[in-house]
């Protein structure tokens, strides 16, 4: 079995203007593609392990076989990573922005990041500064722990939440990759669009 880019699912420009289709493109076609080849590469040396769900293998990271363990950590990872990123985010309501981008979804999204931040606000600022001082290249999570408790935590690289024991529930790509070609230097700009295209119904199921 070999792994492949799974189906996008919006077009590269529907993330405009907040995420620009050419970024969209490359990040997809070359820089998700790149993580699933050099994973599919790595398995070929342990054929057997190419049976087991990806998440499985990101969840027992230490077991996985010494010669192949960095590259399934680093391109599993960001094979797993990006699939899940791409699912969270749609078209924003309007090329304005998102009325969820301010006052947070609605229903057991909702109500669950009220009880664990206090509100909305709170997260958001958490999340963004989280983001925000991510050093290098990595990811910001909102994760759910084995008893349900949400928490905000950041992964340098393409480490997964996984692998210390976390469901990702929400999570924002920092590598510069993701945002370079329309915000240069300004990741916090980057971070204060993107929350217009968070699909807030697709992030409620893995609460
Ligand atoms: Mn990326």
């Amino acid at each position: 079995m070999k792994y492949e880019l799974p189906k996008l699912p919006y077009a590269y420009d529907a993330l405009e203007p907040f995420i620009d289709a050419k970024t969209m493109e490359i990040h997809y076609t070359k820089h998700h593609q790149a993580y699933v080849n050099n994973l599919n590469a790595a398995l070929e040396e342990h054929p057997e392990l190419a049976e087991e769900p990806l998440t499985n293998l990101l969840k027992a990271i230490e077991t996985v076989p010494e010669s192949i363990r960095t590259a399934v950590r680093n391109h599993g990872g960001g094979h797993a990573n990006h699939s899940f990123f791409w699912t969270i985010m749609g078209p924003p309501v309007s090329k304005a922005g998102s009325k969820t981008a301010i006052e947070g979804p609605e229903g057991k999204i909702g109500e669950a990041i009220t009880k664990s931040f206090g509100n909305f606000g709170k997260f958001k600022t958490e999340f963004s500064k989280a983001a925000t001082g991510t050093f290098g290249s990595g990811w910001a999570w909102l994760v759910r722990d084995a008893n349900g408790k949400l928490s905000i935590m950041t992964t340098p690289n393409q480490d997964s939440p996984l692998s210390k024991g976390f469901e990702p529930i929400l999570t924002l790509d920092v590598w510069e990759h993701a945002y370079y070609l329309k915000y240069q230097n300004k990741r916090p700009d980057y971070i204060d669009a993107w929350w217009n295209v968070v699909n807030w119904k697709e992030v409620e199921k893995h609460l």
